[in-house]
């Protein structure tokens, strides 16, 4: 597990960007955290570094937004989301079980069942006594993003 103290939007987004700089097409990112610990700004930051130009916001209401990178990116944000059956109507599977390009999954927590075997999960805290900290923990679910994993924490304990 990767886990690193930020202090700034700055510090989460550099984060993300060395995320989007090691990840591999074919990936799904879980993303956990409360409203406003920075999953948004997170996406919007691996989605730049992956060569999005145009605007990244939160699919709130779409429950999915694509944008056109280096791969293509699915964005999705299940926040208002009532159940698992309406992931199937949204085709949600269709982009989960063989992924192509990359996929970003905010509140992913909600419907742990519905969630594919390998997934990298990152985990955005606040901090109590810290208005800007959030503690983000990155860590792999299922053995395929191992390598992943170990390229990413060394390029984070290189960077600090
Ligand atoms: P979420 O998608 O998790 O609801 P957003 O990314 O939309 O959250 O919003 C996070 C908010 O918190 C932004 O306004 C951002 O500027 C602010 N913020 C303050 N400190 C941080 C930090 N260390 N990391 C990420 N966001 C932060
Ligand atoms: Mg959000």
């Amino acid at each position: 597990m990767v886990t690193c103290m930020t202090h700034s939007p700055d510090e989460t987004a550099a984060l993300a960007a060395l995320v989007g700089q090691k990840v591999h097409e074919g990936t799904v990112l879980c993303l956990e955290g409360d409203l406003g610990a920075g999953k948004t700004l997170f996406v919007q930051s691996l989605a730049r570094t992956l060569g999005v130009e145009g605007e990244v916001t939160s699919p709130t209401f779409n429950l999915m937004n694509i944008y056109e990178g280096i791969c293509p990116i699915y964005h999705f944000d299940l926040y208002r989301l009532e159940s698992e059956a309406e992931l199937d109507e949204i085709g949600f599977y269709e982009y989960t079980d063989e992924p192509e390009g990359i996929v970003v999954i905010e509140w992913a927590d909600k419907f742990p069942e519905a969630l594919p075997e390998d997934y990298v999960r990152i985990r955005l805290e606040r901090l109590a006594d810290e208005e800007d900290g959030r503690l983000c923990s990155i860590s792999c679910v299922g053995g395929e993003h191992e390598k992943f994993m170990k390229e990413l924490a060394e390029s984070v304990h290189s960077s600090h």
